[in-house]
């Protein structure tokens, strides 16, 4: 964050572009949030439509800015999958179909201000790790666990990239070599195992209906049986996975995200058990819900955007 002079009217444009939905957000240099809005992406429409829709969303972001007596300073733009932070290109994304986007230089040419380029759960890390959950600690791993799992190693509020942009791939360490195949190919990837598509997986498996991960959680909760083993044999693999990160990392504390911390102190409580059960010299990491909820991507974006201006 950028401390600005008393009345400070800079904003930054930023967007948090899903497969689903795109999150914007106006916001001041100390993170606050000054107008916020939803837009679909509507990824089938292929990536050149989802592209133009971004500029429109970033042009029209920006004017509403300069309408409201503001000045747009920058923009964050958020994006799913492989990313080129350095290059500001989305190398590559399943769910919305980019293949080496320059992104940055598209959002940098149509606004006429400077932009940065990141990664969704990167980015939901930094702003987790800098004004959620760990805005206490100097070294933090966010967790986002939804359809997928992914992290991001945060120290001092920067997130490790990577060589080739794609740190932070927890989900796919190796939990259980003999357990269901992956989306990446593999067999026994954590998020093959712990992902909230995976509890619900399993759980149609076991017990022949369907059921989301909520509801999964929901019958474990209410003592079904099936649903409890469903939801210990994740929570174990997820121990198992931060037990590694925290091998890795050595952090102060643990920020778990996505759709499946929605369970609050049921995923928590039971995790926070078993991932001590696993330290044995390591320390043990503070494991903590997230703070910021589905706006953490889009405020990252902003902060991306500021810290790139503080290096120009
Ligand atoms: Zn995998």
């Amino acid at each position: 964050m950028t401390d600005g002079p008393p009345g400070d009217d800079r904003v930054v444009v930023a967007l948090d572009v899903g497969g689903t939905g795109m999150k914007c957000a106006l916001v001041r240099p100390d993170g606050s949030v000054l107008h916020a809005e939803r837009h679909p992406t509507d990824a089938g429409r292929g990536p050149d439509a989802v592209v133009e829709t971004v500029l429109a969303v970033a042009g029209g972001l920006a004017d509403r800015a300069r309408a409201a007596g503001s000045i747009p300073v920058a923009c964050g733009v958020a994006v799913p999958g492989v990313v080129d932070e350095a290059a500001g290109v989305a190398v590559w994304s399943a769910n919305v179909g980019f293949r080496n986007v320059p992104l940055r230089e598209l959002v940098g040419a149509r606004l006429g201000l400077p932009a940065a380029l990141g990664h969704d759960v990167r980015v939901g890390g930094i702003a987790e790790a800098r004004l959620g959950a760990g805005r206490a600690a100097r070294h933090v791993l966010f967790v986002a666990i939804g359809t997928g799992i992914a992290a991001a190693h945060v120290v001092a509020g920067s997130a490790a990239v990577g060589a080739h942009g794609a740190a932070g791939e927890i989900g796919h360490i190796l939990v259980r070599p003999d357990g269901p195949r992956c989306g990446c190919g593999r067999t026994g990837c954590l998020e093959a195992v712990s992902s909230a598509s995976a509890v619900a997986r399993r759980y149609a498996e076991l017990a022949g209906a369907t059921a989301s991960a909520a509801d999964v959680a929901g019958r474990a909760a209410a003592g079904e049986e099936l649903a409890g083993r469903v939801w210990r044999e994740a929570v174990e693999a997820l121990a198992d996975g931060l037990a590694t990160g925290q091998a890795l990392y050595d952090v102060d504390t643990m920020v778990i995200g996505g759709g499946l911390a929605r369970a609050g102190g049921q995923l928590l409580d039971p995790l926070r058990a078993a991932l001590h059960e696993r330290m044995t010299f390591h320390r043990e990491p503070r494991l903590v819900a997230a703070a910021l909820g589905d706006e953490a991507g889009c405020l990252g974006a902003a902060l991306l955007a500021l810290d790139s201006l503080e290096r120009r």
